[in-house]
């Protein structure tokens, strides 16, 4: 029941592709990587990606006010697609915050990446999307407040170039940290997560019918929207590049998340730009 229902939700939204043709949470590396390597717009290439942690994707269907929802004014200039974590095969890993950040950020699933749970370590050749710009000089900030990604996941990233990691206690630090890195030229990408979503989830349930998790829904994108209008307002802006992208690691249901069925594994990509093409 709940998976028809998911499914009819999802297709209201206007989304690029369809569940048949979900684009696999690792597609986004190398879109990333591309923007700052192969950048052919002669501007300074600059990226804001803003994760909503937990985010289900038939959630999209609450927004009624497209003007005031960051990922739909995203979608209007650019596009909106639907992804799938939890692994190359159903199961593959969980459909848990490292494992699925860890897919985005190393365009990589577990069986290579080395995270399968949220207590894995990246395998040591492995190199998140932030390391891999950093060390080609590309100023990166990777922005949060869950402390795992620092003590856990990327500890030895973390070791190796603290610069990059700002951890903050909650969302609002979160936020001031990426309008600080926004509003810092030097600074070319910045990566941050918002844990609103997941907390909502977690206590009051991951789904549409729950009010708290809609609501931190509107939160996320409250947040999203003063970061994209930081960004609109910089003085340089002419003389740059952006590619500012939203998504999520997992879904959820019930309240909880890890596991391999349809509201778990499917996430979302909202981008300015065309990122992905149907084949
Ligand atoms: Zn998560």
């Amino acid at each position: 029941m709940k998976s028809i229902k998911f499914k009819k939700m999802v297709a209201t939204v206007a989304f690029t592709n369809t569940l048949q043709t979900t684009i696999p949470a690792t597609a986004l590396y190398s879109v990333m990587e591309e923007h700052f390597l192969n950048n052919k717009t002669g501007k300074i290439p600059k990226l804001l990606f803003i994760g909503y942690d937990g985010c289900i994707a038939n959630a999209l269907t609450t927004r009624t006010n497209i003007d005031e929802s960051a990922i739909f004014t995203l979608a209007k200039s650019g596009g909106l697609y639907l992804g799938k974590t939890g692994g190359a095969k159903k199961g593959g890993q969980e459909t848990s915050t490292a494992p699925g950040w860890a897919s985005l950020f190393t365009g990589t699933w577990a069986t290579t990446n080395g995270v399968y749970h949220n207590d894995d370590e990246l395998a040591k050749t492995i190199s998140p999307i932030f390391y891999t710009l950093e060390f080609k000089q590309i100023k990166s900030k990777f922005c949060f407040s869950w402390d795992p990604h620092r003590s856990v996941t990327y500890k030895n990233v973390a070791e190796m170039a603290p610069q990059i990691f700002c951890q903050a206690q909650d969302d609002d630090g979160t936020f001031d940290a990426m309008k600080k890195s926004i509003e810092d030229d030097s600074t070319q990408a910045i990566f941050g997560i918002l844990e609103y979503l997941d907390h909502a989830g977690h206590t009051f349930g991951f789904s549409v019918s729950k009010e708290k998790y809609i609501e931190a829904l509107s939160d996320s994108e409250r947040v999203a929207s003063k970061l994209i209008d930081i960004v609109n307002k910089r003085k340089t802006l002419d003389l740059e590049d952006w590619l500012i992208v939203i998504t999520t690691d997992h879904g959820g249901v019930n309240r909880g998340h890890g596991g391999r069925t349809i509201m778990e594994s499917t996430i979302f990509f909202a981008s300015n730009k065309k990122i992905f093409y149907s084949t």
